[in-house]
């Protein structure tokens, strides 16, 4: 009704539309209080109670343990990978990291900075279509911390398991698949994601964090840095992403109201098996990645043939199935089909594809 496009993009990518609209509705006098959440202060009680309900609604939705915090940052997923780090390197100051991909690399290579940061695994010598499998010895004993990735945005890869690390603290940059499948908070010391993709409009990056793990910031750390300033202060220390933090609070109630993270996870998974059946049945468009380590979130996949790729590219735009080309160093396609793309617009591309093999043979 609002002529909307299917939106792959990567991120930012959809909300639900439910969620856009409740939003609208409040967006010029919310909920009675004579002013718009983007105008309102942080300071304000209505504001609190918001951010507070998205906490409490998000350690429902996840089950998070009492035992963890929850941040509310900004910065983005890249500001993670300079604070991770910096308040982790406690002890011995290393940190083992597995890259599967350039965001895990970037975070790697910002590590390097701050430490004696060890490279465990990597699949780059195969343009990262797999998932290294590592064993608990490939980690060092006396790490500070492990880092990885679980979901590689740009490849399309997903973790087929969590890596045993020991008592050694496991970081996850979970930012393209947060939230959409069931996790065991408590075999992550950090779990972090920024919202653009799963969660909220761009602006907001959550953090969970076991509270053992808060506090050992050097004291030279930019004040911004260090998480347990927005652990005591209730990521108020400064003025929050306010109008983000509101859309993911709107998009946690959603989520639950529909079943919770099990539902969502039915339907991604509905969602992409289609897709990657079709893509398998296909003799012209081919998957880029291992099987087992396919993303539920970001399905990539080629013709072989480059001109076809951005033929395709081009006519699935004029059918108002926009942001389909893989990511500016990879190329070929790439349909991210998170949380909020509804299965009808799987579907529209699944009907566009086969149309365009059979047109283009
Ligand atoms: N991690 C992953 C998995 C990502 O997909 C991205 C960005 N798409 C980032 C980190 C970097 O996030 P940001 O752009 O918010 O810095």
């Amino acid at each position: 009704k609002y002529d909307r496009v299917y939106n792959f993009s990567a991120g930012p990518s959809m909300l639900p539309l439910e969620v856009i609209e409740d939003v609208a509705a409040n967006l010029c006098n919310y909920k009675g209080t004579g002013e718009s959440v983007m105008e309102m202060s942080h300071r304000s009680k209505e504001f609190q109670q918001i951010i507070d309900d998205a906490e409490a609604n998000l350690r429902k939705l996840i089950n998070i343990p009492d035992n963890y915090k929850v941040l509310f940052l900004q910065g983005g997923g890249t500001t993670q990978f300079s604070m991770v780090p910096l308040n982790l390197l406690r002890k011995s100051k290393k940190a083992d990291y597995i890259v599967t991909g350039q965001w895990a690399k970037k975070a790697y290579k910002e590590a390097t900075k701050f430490g004696d940061i060890k490279l465990v695994a990597s699949s780059e010598e195969d343009t990262y279509s797999y998932i290294p499998e590592v064993k608990k010895d490939q980690f060092r004993t006396d790490a500070d911390y492990a880092y990885i990735c679980t979901n590689n945005t740009i490849y399309g890869t997903h973790y087929p398991y969590v890596p045993d690390t020991g008592d050694v603290p496991l970081v996850a940059d979970m930012s393209s698949c947060f939230l959409s499948e069931e996790i065991d908070v408590s075999k992550y010391g950090i779990i972090w994601a920024g919202a653009q993709k799963n969660v909220a409009p761009a602006g907001v990056t959550i953090v969970i964090i076991r509270d053992d793990l808060v506090g050992f910031a050097d004291e030279k750390c930019p004040v911004y840095l260090d998480y347990k300033i927005h652990v005591d202060k209730g990521s108020m220390y400064n003025t929050p992403p306010c109008f983000s933090i509101y859309v993911a609070g709107e998009v946690f109630k959603y989520l639950l109201k529909i079943g919770g993270i099990k539902e969502m996870h039915e339907r991604d998974v509905r969602k992409a098996g289609k897709l990657y059946d079709y893509i398998d049945s296909s003799s012209m468009f081919k998957g880029t990645v291992r099987k087992e380590d396919r993303s539920l979130m970001n399905v990539t996949f080629v013709t072989g043939d480059e001109a076809l790729d951005k033929k395709f590219i081009a006519e699935a735009k004029e059918q108002g199935m926009i942001n389909l080309a893989g990511h500016r160093s990879v190329g070929g396609m790439r349909a991210s089909i998170y949380n909020a793309m509804p299965e009808d617009g799987v579907d529209a591309l699944i009907a566009f594809m086969k149309k365009f093999e059979a047109e283009n043979k």
